[in-house]
């Protein structure tokens, strides 16, 4: 089984999955994709070209958030690909003004003028997708703009081959952390599976700013991924399947 692991983030691929990591690269190989880990000059669209600045942390967040998904990455062996879009908050409309201007609440649904973007992503996912058995999609439900944005392009990706035929992929969503998405109205089916906590927690930790500026420092992150994932006692990762229309 080849996976695909979508993350709109850095960072969303190991706090929401990080326990399943290892098992999914012995079970025949895992591609993990980030989409908008760019700095927003629109220069990395076709991914990663320039990994010798990574790390520079006068390039600013988008440059340390790369260099930190890069080293937590590394942790398995796994292939990364950063597709070098600009997140949510470093978009721009035709005249320069911010598309999300103001903090990005919960539930913000996309703005209009990402729907280019929205098609322009499916392009780009439309040809990783193929090599693959399962994708792993956030399942974005009252999480982050991004989130839904990543959703619905890998959607039009799997639905849309050139001769017309959805692609036979098998795809599942996952929960996204530290969202609490709710579980999805209806017609899907809930997975739980066991995990392994402290490969999680190492991998995840790798992620310092992000850990510092949203939990302060690792205690408090280490408690609440293990109250979301019902560790230590048993472990586990959620996700789910659609139903059969
Ligand atoms: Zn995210």
């Amino acid at each position: 089984m080849r996976r695909l692991l979508l993350a709109p983030h850095p960072d969303d691929a190991v706090w929401s999955c990080g326990g399943m990591l290892r098992q999914w690269c012995r079970e025949g190989g895992l591609t993990v994709v980030t989409v908008f880990d760019g700095d927003g000059r629109e220069e990395g669209v076709d991914g990663r070209g320039d990994r010798g600045r990574e790390g520079r942390e006068e390039d600013g967040a988008p440059a340390l958030r790369r260099a930190e998904d890069a080293a937590a990455l590394a942790r398995w062996p796994l292939r990364a690909v950063g597709l070098g879009l600009p997140e949510a908050a470093l978009r721009r409309d035709g005249a320069g003004r911010s598309l999300y201007a103001g903090p990005l609440a919960l539930r913000r649904a996309p703005h209009p003028a990402d729907a280019a973007l929205t098609v322009r992503l499916a392009g780009l996912l439309g040809p990783l997708v193929e090599d693959h058995d399962e994708v792993l999609l956030p399942l974005a439900v009252r999480t982050h703009a991004d989130h839904l944005l990543v959703r619905e392009a890998a959607e039009l990706a799997l639905g849309s081959r050139a001769d017309g035929a959805p692609r036979p992929v098998r795809t599942r969503y996952y929960r996204e952390f530290p969202y609490a998405p709710p579980p999805p109205p209806g017609g899907y089916r809930e997975h739980a599976e066991p995990a392994d906590f402290s490969d999680w927690l190492r991998g995840a930790l790798m992620y310092e700013s992000q850990v510092r500026g949203m939990f302060r420092d690792a205690r408090p992150f280490a408690r609440v991924l293990a109250r979301r994932t019902g560790a230590p006692r048993r472990c586990t990762w959620t996700s789910w399947v659609r139903d059969a229309a």
